[in-house]
């Protein structure tokens, strides 16, 4: 991939102690239940997450990382404990204004892409506002716009093209353009190099760096890799549902 992706000049982002905070959680815990059995897997976590900071969530497979991520993104909520998105509890919101807020306010990129394979690149890419518009028909200047995504993650070229004819690596440039398209504030990455080889992976940190220091967005990103870990600003390690320095 060319290196000279194409995002606008934006001044690299700077995150001080005074930036605001975006997410919080507070004494968080998660427990799943199974035949009465309780497996608890978040035991009390208290985090913030600054606008404008690259995180990295690491360790050990079962640790639970995605677990952590679903709930910062209000894809679930805490067994106890609070999400705090921007000023908003969670959990004082009924599902359709959950569903709301995160399709204004967070870009979720997955593993293993969950691009929706019967639609061309350019109509995943524009996924997010088929969804808020209720419509397929949208007007020529979301074509556009969805055009000028696929130019940033180069894949302008391949717009009509179906999820099935592109590389792994092509298929997380696609995902990663459906997560910026609605410019939201908070992208959220669950191992999002994990399905890919070397050169691949490296790519999407590449570019999942410049969203942040170009574009000036919050990253979350689980991943149990520590040398991609070591391109974010923080890093945070769970182990076994608890914080460990
Ligand atoms: P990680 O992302 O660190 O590998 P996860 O958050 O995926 O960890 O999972 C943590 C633990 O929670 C694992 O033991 C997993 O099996 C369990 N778990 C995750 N999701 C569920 C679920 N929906 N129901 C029951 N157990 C779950």
């Amino acid at each position: 991939m060319n290196d000279q992706l194409s995002f606008e000049n934006i001044e690299t982002t700077i995150v001080t102690p005074d930036s605001p905070v975006v997410i919080r959680a507070a004494n968080l815990v998660k427990s799943y239940y199974q035949d009465e059995q309780e497996l608890r897997v978040l035991k009390g976590l208290d985090l913030e997450f600054r606008r404008g900071e690259f995180t990295a969530i690491i360790g050990p497979s079962g640790a639970g990382k995605s677990t952590l991520l679903h709930l910062l993104g209000l894809l679930d909520l805490p067994t106890t404990g609070q999400v705090i998105f921007e000023d908003t509890d969670a959990a004082t919101l009924n599902e359709g204004k959950l569903a709301l807020l995160r399709d204004q306010k967070i870009g979720f990129i997955f593993q293993f892409y969950h691009l929706l394979p019967e639609f061309t690149v350019l109509e995943n890419v524009l996924m997010p506002f088929f969804i808020r518009e209720s419509t397929l028909n949208l007007g020529d200047s979301f074509r556009v716009q969805a055009e000028e995504i696929l130019d940033k993650v180069n894949l302008r070229e391949r717009s009509q093209h179906f999820p099935s004819q592109l590389s792994g690596g092509e298929q997380q440039r696609v995902a990663i353009a459906r997560a910026i398209i609605a410019n939201p504030d908070v992208i959220l990455a669950d191992e999002p190099t994990g399905n890919l080889d070397y050169k691949a992976s490296l790519e999407i940190m590449r570019l999942l760096q410049r969203i942040h220091e170009v574009e000036g967005k919050t990253v979350i990103m689980v991943t149990h890799n520590d040398e991609y870990a070591k391109k974010a600003q923080r890093v945070i390690k769970l182990k076994d549902g608890r914080t460990v320095s």
